[in-house]
């Protein structure tokens, strides 16, 4: 690949508030795809449309593409040859492009108001017929529109579409795709308020952008055919282009709301890991092939296998339980410290007290293999720190001369142990099963109530473990007399 056909790709959300996993996903493909092929990727955000501004909505978009690594070489707040990154601050680019295309009658004025389109679509609905524009400002004549833009009639500019022909594409995905150009609107380009649609603003931007490739949802891949006549009309090469299939509910029906967190954010605030989220959604869809069976992949290994051309055609079925097992492969995996750095918030949300670091690290030591995500971290851990007085049923059970004899004992070998690590307690037990002749539960239930005021949890070596031999001790020893 030379110099000149390096690849460019870009991400190109319109700001709602929130970042739809199928959006994650998308960024993610263009960004793997940029860096497989040592390309650039670009952040421009699609924020034409002034009915759907969101307060704060591209501070926490970029925010989220920051947290989940995926850093783009051009956008708003990076900067770059090509910018601005804001539609919003292009208008002027496409109010010239677009008198370019009425002077060489690629597009037109249209004055209809809203009422007498509403009465088209009605009589269109009526007549069982395709609802679109029915063109019919192309035939007013030059005098006609000259009066009406002169005495201030609002307007809007359309696209002329060529008729009586076809438009046929490739896209790297789906494959040939042909469309008859009279089944094709007169697309609006330039909206009464100045402001363009998003398939003129698009077409602009992707071309003066040097975008290479575009990767974008398959909801996308019924503008084509418009963009293609539009890019035609300007003289421009048609970038190559890959419609991702959707994310799918397991019932097949499109993700949504109702039956799934869809917003990455909400995975993010449940303690879903970031890796595990790229490794996730990267498989969402696409594979990397024959000879491949694994299914944990670093984000490295993610950009040397991919490929647009191994993106499946049919729509990729969103599992969460597979996502929970992935999740908590990675947190198993994980580096200790940075863990317990992750877990910290979590748990302090679920009020325990984390001032005690080397406690808290034998926390989350103990806790990792339990958890599928963090915000399950403070119910694994709470058991580490109760010490709870018992009840008369156990107190029964800790008092019996049997269990007294199991402490006792216990406590002597414990005190010539220099400290308790993940696995010298066990073999601690087994000698006092040994000497005592006790086994079962009453061997285990004396010291798993002296040490949690529990009757169930965790392994006691892993409790002693985080307790520390000098709590350890103190525990065994409230009851021993
Ligand atoms: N602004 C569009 C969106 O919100 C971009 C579609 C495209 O990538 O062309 O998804």
């Amino acid at each position: 690949m030379d110099n000149n056909s390096k690849v460019r790709v870009r991400f190109a959300p319109s700001p709602t508030g929130y970042l739809h996993l199928g959006s994650l996903r998308t960024a993610l493909f263009n960004y793997l795809f940029a860096r497989h092929n040592k390309g650039k990727f670009i952040l421009r955000i699609e924020d034409t449309d002034q009915s759907r501004k969101v307060e704060g909505a591209v501070e926490n978009l970029i925010n989220v593409l920051k947290t989940m690594g995926l850093d783009y070489d051009e956008g708003p707040d990076v900067g770059g040859d090509y910018g601005p990154y804001f539609q919003s601050e292009r208008l002027e680019i496409y109010k010239k492009y677009c008198s370019g295309l009425l002077e060489k009658g690629y597009a037109y004025y249209a004055f209809e108001t809203e009422q007498e389109l509403d009465e088209m679509r009605r009589v269109q609905q009526m007549q069982g017929r395709q609802t679109m524009y029915n063109r019919r400002a192309r035939h007013l004549t030059e005098n006609e529109v000259k009066e009406k833009l002169a005495s201030g009639v609002p307007y809007v500019v359309r696209l002329k579409v060529p008729l009586d022909t076809e438009i046929k594409f490739t896209d790297i995905i789906r494959g040939n795709v042909k469309i008859e150009t009279n089944l094709i609107d007169d697309q609006v380009l330039l909206k009464s308020d100045g402001y363009p649609t998003y398939h003129l603003a698009n077409v602009i931007d992707d071309h003066l952008m040097g975008i290479t490739h575009i990767i974008r949802g398959e909801e996308w891949l019924t503008s084509v055919p418009k963009h293609i006549i539009l890019y035609n009309a300007f003289g421009w090469d048609v970038p190559k282009m890959a419609h991702v299939p959707l994310i799918l509910n397991p019932d097949k029906t499109k993700l949504s709301k109702r039956q799934s967190d869809v917003a990455t954010e909400d995975y993010l605030k449940k303690g879903f890991l970031k890796e595990a989220l790229v490794n996730f959604m990267a498989l969402l869809g696409w594979n990397p092939g024959e000879g491949e069976s694994r299914e944990i992949f670093s984000k490295e290994e993610l950009i040397r296998l991919f490929s647009i051309e191994r993106v499946n055609s049919a729509g990729a079925v969103f599992n969460i339980e597979k996502l929970n097992w992935m999740n908590s492969e990675y947190i198993k995996n994980y580096d200790l410290e940075k863990l317990v750095d992750l877990s910290i918030p979590y748990l302090n949300k679920g009020g325990i007290d984390t001032s005690d670091l080397v406690k808290t690290k034998r926390v989350v030591f103990a806790i990792r293999n339990y958890i599928s995500k963090l915000d399950e971290a403070p119910q694994q851990a709470r058991v580490y720190y109760k010490n709870d007085s018992l009840n008369d049923e156990q107190k029964k059970i800790i008092g019996n001369e049997t269990s007294k004899r199991v402490l006792s004992l216990l406590i002597s070998k414990l005190e010539s142990l220099l400290e308790i690590n993940a696995d010298n307690f066990k073999p601690l037990l087994s000698e006092v099963q040994k000497e005592s002749g006790v086994k079962g539960k009453d061997l285990f239930m004396p010291v798993r109530l002296a040490l949690t005021s529990e009757e169930h949890g965790p392994e006691l070596g892993l409790i002693a473990y985080v307790l520390g031999k000098n709590e350890v001790l103190n525990r065994l020893k409230t009851f021993q007399k």
